[in-house]
């Protein structure tokens, strides 16, 4: 199955990601971690990211394109995948059709996670304190949500009219939003 997650920041589609891309057995590619690994390592794709990733922005589409082609080329995407955090911008939906077409396939479902906006920043300010990450201050935290409204809200109504949206209400506990999540995936919790 090839799944995008979309939401806005803190609505919890890292978490709903791995639980239910382990659920369906297919990697779950979240470019916001592998920027994360990268700035750890401090490859020049991580010193290049930082800059962006510590101002609320997006890195440009240049570099996230050529990071989910190298990703999604591998053997492991063969039976599916799930994407978290791409795309977010409309030339990134291009690309990310271009790669799909070249390889024959296309997408299944695109999960869009409700949340209210204010649950949204106080958890994202929590996982400020609870995981360190210098791009989760309260002024880069709403840039962040600038920035998903402007550049990547719009594009639910892209794949919407693909037919390919399926609508989750993200609040509630972990367990009960990956129940809501495969059931509207067509899976059985
Ligand atoms: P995330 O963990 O998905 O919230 O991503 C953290 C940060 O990584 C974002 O705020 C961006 O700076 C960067 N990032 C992640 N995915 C993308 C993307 N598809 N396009 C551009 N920047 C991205």
């Amino acid at each position: 199955m090839r799944l995008l997650i979309m939401g806005p920041p803190g609505a919890g589609k890292g978490t709903q990601a791995a639980v239910i891309a382990q659920r369906l057995g297919i990697p779950h590619i979240s470019t916001g971690d592998i920027f994360r690994a990268n700035v750890s390592e401090g490859t020049p794709l991580g010193i290049e990211a930082k800059r962006y990733m510590d101002a609320g922005e997006y890195v440009p589409d240049g570099v996230t394109n050529a990071m989910v082609r190298d990703r999604l080329a591998q053997a492991d995407c063969g039976p599916g995948f799930l994407l978290d955090g791409y795309p977010r911008t409309v030339e990134q939906v291009g690309e990310l059709d271009g790669m799909l077409k070249a390889s024959g396939v296309s997408l299944d479902r695109v999960i869009e996670l409700t949340v209210d906006t204010d649950v949204v920043v106080g958890r994202l300010v929590k996982r400020a304190a609870d995981q360190g990450r210098s791009d989760d201050t309260e002024d880069v935290i709403r840039r962040r949500l600038e920035v998903y409204a402007e550049q990547t809200a719009p594009l639910i109504a892209v794949y919407q009219s693909r037919g390919l949206v399926v609508r989750v209400n993200g609040m509630g506990d972990v367990a009960e939003v990956t129940s809501r999540v495969l059931a509207a995936v067509g899976v059985d919790g």
